[in-house]
């Protein structure tokens, strides 16, 4: 099986990147801006559509091998709370899955950005498959435009937490975010993209010294390194310690609440112990805490927090002052839960 990035993508390029391109094909720069406004407001998929471009410069582009990259749909599927996943082939046959949410006029999609996963969370489905490759920026934006286009409706929340470990892929997420972002495209606010990673201490720093006001989660899960590691190796590398000073400083420096996510698991860190140790660990932070009801998948080790318990925990932080929520599972019936992504069952 070959796995390849693809590198002559248009739908992977900026507006910028496009006019340049143009120009250098003897057009005047506006035309690369047309033609991103094609692929990313018009959803086209093939450079004969875009009718206003003239056809000496659409050929220079064939020629050059560029074309405008299309996942394709393989199978869709919908809970009865409403989450729909969809099971995407990538142009060398690899495969991801994308999940919708609906709830209350927000319309989020959980990207991905690899194929599989090199960081083997024990709670997460994906992380079994291992790695396979990264997504390209383009491969990532497209999941929206896919899924607008089949649905016919707007996505105007993001999340990047689908398959794959964002801040492993940081230059084509970073890229995807921008193209999504931008005002000639889809325009969707950089306040309503979150980026998810499991910890990983150098993409947090290099996120800071970006200039996008998006927002950050991490995926904790435990208070200490002997909870978090037992789940999650990453904490081998970036122990919690660590991982906290990283987000204490991004913080002094973008000014922005931090959200951390952390999956209710029967005995392994949903006692009131745990729940202490955490808002120990998190003090003087401004954070959202996301209690996240575990999701089981075939080959779960771990059993669900029950209702009661998650309850009291929410109640113990939140008495502290703590903004936090309940995530009850959606999408389970589908497995399109949180860690239960796995293409290619
Ligand atoms: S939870 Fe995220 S980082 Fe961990 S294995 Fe799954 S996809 Fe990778």
């Amino acid at each position: 099986m070959c796995w390849t990035v693809p590198e002559k993508d248009l739908k992977s390029l900026l507006p910028e990147e496009l006019q340049k391109l143009a120009a250098l094909n003897g057009e005047k720069s506006f035309c690369g801006t047309v033609l991103f406004e094609w692929m990313h407001q018009k959803y086209i998929s093939d450079l004969n559509a875009a009718a206003n471009l003239a056809k000496k410069f659409r050929a220079a582009l064939r020629g050059a091998g560029y074309y405008i990259g299309c996942l394709t749909l393989l199978k869709r599927a919908a809970a009865a709370d409403g989450a729909l996943k969809y099971l995407f082939v990538l142009a060398d046959g690899c495969k991801i899955e994308t999940v919708l949410l609906e709830d209350a006029g927000r319309r989020t999609l959980c990207l991905s950005t690899q194929v599989g996963c090199r960081r083997a969370c024990l709670f997460c489905a994906t992380g079994r498959m291992g790695f396979r490759r990264d997504l390209s920026a383009g491969e990532i934006a497209d999941q929206v435009l896919q899924v607008e286009k089949r649905e016919r409706l707007k996505i105007n929340n993001l999340v990047y937490m689908g398959m794959g470990e964002p801040l492993d892929n940081y230059e084509n997420t970073l890229k995807s975010v921008r193209i999504l972002n931008d005002k000639r495209g889809r325009n969707i606010g950089a306040r309503h993209i979150t980026i998810s990673t499991c910890g990983i201490i150098p993409g947090i720093a290099r996120l800071a010294a970006e200039n996008l006001q998006i927002r950050l989660a991490v995926s904790l899960h435990g208070a200490t390194d002997a909870v978090r590691g037992r789940l999650m190796p990453v904490n081998k590398k970036y122990p919690v310690a660590e991982l906290i000073r990283a987000v204490r400083a991004y913080q002094k420096r973008t000014g922005r609440r931090v959200t951390f996510e952390y999956i209710m698991i029967d005995g392994l860190n949903d006692t009131r112990e745990h729940a202490r140790g955490l808002l120990k660990l998190l003090s003087g932070l401004s954070a959202q805490i996301n209690l996240i009801e575990y999701n089981p998948h075939s080959r779960a080790e771990f059993t669900p927090s029950p209702k009661k318990t998650i309850k009291e925990f929410w109640w113990i932080i939140t008495d502290r002052g703590f903004a936090a929520s309940i995530r009850y599972k959606r999408g389970g019936s589908i497995n399109a839960g949180c860690g239960q992504l796995y293409a290619g069952r």
